[in-house]
């Protein structure tokens, strides 16, 4: 007797012990399973519940995202990583307003003509919200289909991708469309986990040639590792003598684009540059200990330089761009994890200097 197909074995795992309580899960709403589904990028579901709940709560509507400040979408999203996420939405939100009078597309093609959102995004949100069929071939479902069927090839082939795709294609079912995206995503992310998968647990154990072959974490195939680069940078933490730290809008696109930051000087003397660049006289401190952030394809080292304003500050004049920022009065703008954190020491020094 052949074994139940994988999507109805899925589907039994699912109706057992599928996550069925969280947040974006109570209704069926396409505005609340998009952005449910780009913060899960790249992110785990613990991390997101309650960054979804806070969006929700500020931007319970496509509407009220459109018409957001994008500072204010970029402070909620602080914390997150992968900022380009935030501005997309941010950017599609308004598209749709404009495009689709303020409803979410149901048109495929529609959906993926959208900013940042894919075909394997578009698939689930169209699955999820309306029970259409499309496959759908995220991080989590890429683990289990490269699992089950041992694919040998590296992920980052173009042919390895479109054979998943082929897959993911023909283990989608014609009924519970929805149920089995949620289930493929939650076996991933919770039994066929990248390290240490709980094949005992696993509705497909019998038919699943990693299992079999032993070597289930030998899947998916990675391709060979070349050496992370490293990249180095100095960010002045300029103090005015009212305490407020000079920021910097970064430019819209590219790292950590429309975030707050520090001003950044990768080399040089950080006092000229301050002068050519700002029009500010400083006097810089020693350094804080470099701070290493890593991104998936390199690494930043962070070095902090404290530095004070010598003379006024009206050379540096505020603008759309630049602010003088009070750390004891903090508002809504959007900062990348290492800048939030400096704050965060800069306010509790200047807290200790004013007690003392
Ligand atoms: S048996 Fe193990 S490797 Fe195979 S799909 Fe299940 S959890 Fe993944």
């Amino acid at each position: 007797m052949s074994s139940p197909s994988l999507s109805r074995r899925v589907l039994t795992w699912y109706d057992r012990h599928g996550r069925k309580t969280l947040p974006w899960k109570r209704k069926r709403d396409p505005y609340r399973i998009w952005i449910s589904e780009i913060m899960l990028q790249q992110t785990q579901v613990t991390t997101v519940i309650p960054y979804f709940s806070r969006f929700i709560a500020r931007f319970p509507g496509i509407k009220a995202l459109a018409r957001a400040d994008l500072d204010e979408v970029l402070h909620l999203w602080t914390g997150l990583g992968y900022y380009a996420r935030a501005r997309n939405l941010h950017k599609a939100a308004q598209r749709i307003v404009q495009e689709h009078a303020s409803v979410f597309p149901r048109r495929f093609e529609a959906v993926t003509d959208l900013p940042g959102i894919g075909r394997s995004t578009a698939g689930a949100i169209l699955a999820l919200a309306f029970g259409n069929r499309h496959p759908i071939l995220d991080g989590n479902v890429k683990r289990v289909l490269a699992r089950y069927h041992a694919v040998d090839t590296p992920l980052n082939k173009r042919e390895t991708e479109d054979s998943l795709w082929q897959l993911a294609e023909k283990h989608t079912p014609r009924k519970r469309v929805a149920d089995y995206t949620q289930a493929i995503m939650d076996l991933g992310a919770t039994v066929c986990t990248r390290t240490k998968p709980r094949c005992t647990a696993c509705p497909l154990r019998t038919t699943c040639h990693a299992w079999r072959l032993g070597t289930p974490q030998d899947y998916p195939v990675r391709a060979a590792s070349r050496k992370t680069p490293v990249k180095a940078t100095r960010m002045l933490m300029i103090r005015d003598r009212r305490g407020r730290i000079l920021l910097q809008r970064r430019p819209p696109a590219g790292l950590w684009g429309g975030l707050w930051g520090f001003p950044e000087c990768t080399n040089g003397n950080a006092r000229h540059w301050c002068r050519q660049q700002l029009g500010l006289d400083i006097q810089t401190d020693a350094p804080w200990p470099t701070l290493r952030h890593s991104f998936s394809h390199f690494h930043l080292d962070i070095t902090p330089i404290p530095a004070q304003v010598l003379g006024g500050t009206d050379q540096a004049m505020e603008n759309a761009e630049t602010v003088w920022y009070n750390v004891r009065r903090p508002d809504q703008r959007g900062f990348s994890a290492p800048v939030k954190r400096l704050l965060e020491q800069m306010a509790d020094i200047m807290l200790t200097e004013e007690s003392n």
